[in-house]
């Protein structure tokens, strides 16, 4: 099975691609996660994509899709994926297709997380994570078992930078002006389904489901 996750920033494409990586066995292939660990760790890419990361802008396209190539090459490369925040550009989708052609490899369905601007300002603005193992809380839809702390690891959860409402807002912009260009590519070649990203997080998840089931993914 291979996935993309599409949708607004906070609109739980991170949660769901964890329950369907661990459930169905699939790698979880997300960009953020990736560029924010190589800032953390100050690497080459994490200097190149810093200034873009903190004020929530997209990072150029070649980077991304130089990460994104280099983690499908290879004994690493990952046979069934569930794709979170990428692509999220027309070029994104287009150097992505080029990739799974050269590994012969065909896309199962794109999931479209459907949530309304107001709510994810809500979301976004509530969010916290953990700085280890990166679950994603909220402090009112989902929150720890004790105060701001990981149920996992113990430690702090963390808000990220890009997660105050300027930037939230930002983020959602650069999202609405993106997607319908990555609505058209998908659409046309019968890959598309939207959800509806509201409710309880196995709501969704089921919703999810029973698209891939209907597919045969
Ligand atoms: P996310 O965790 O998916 O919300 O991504 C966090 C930040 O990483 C974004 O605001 C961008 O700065 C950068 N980023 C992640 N994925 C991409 C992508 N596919 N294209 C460009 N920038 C990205």
């Amino acid at each position: 099975m291979r996935l993309i996750l599409l949708g607004p920033p906070g609109s739980g494409k991170g949660t769901q691609a964890k329950l369907l990586s661990s459930r169905l066995n699939l790698a979880h292939v997300g960009t953020g996660d990736i560029l924010r660990e190589a800032v953390r760790q100050n690497t080459p890419l994490g200097l190149k994509v810093k200034p873009y990361i903190g004020p929530g802008k997209l990072a150029p396209d070649d980077l991304v899709n130089e990460v994104v190539s280099e983690r499908f090459r290879g004994d690493k490369r990952p046979e069934r994926f569930v794709m979170d925040g990428y692509p999220r550009t027309l070029a994104q989708a287009a150097s992505f297709d080029q990739l799974l052609r050269q590994e012969f490899m065909d896309l199962s369905a794109v999931i479209l997380l459907v949530v309304e601007d107001s709510e994810i300002i809500k979301r976004l603005t509530g969010r916290l994570i953990c700085p280890n193992c990166k679950r994603p809380y909220h402090l009112v839809n989902n929150p720890p078992r004790s105060d701001r702390v990981c149920d996992d690891c113990g430690l702090p959860l963390i808000q990220r930078s890009d997660d105050q409402e300027p930037t939230v807002r930002k983020r959602l912009s650069d999202y609405r002006a993106n997607t319908p260009g990555l609505i058209g590519h998908y659409q046309p070649r019968g890959l598309l389904h939207e959800v509806a990203g509201v409710g309880e997080i196995e709501e969704i998840y089921g919703r999810i489901h029973q698209v891939l089931v209907q597919v045969g993914a």
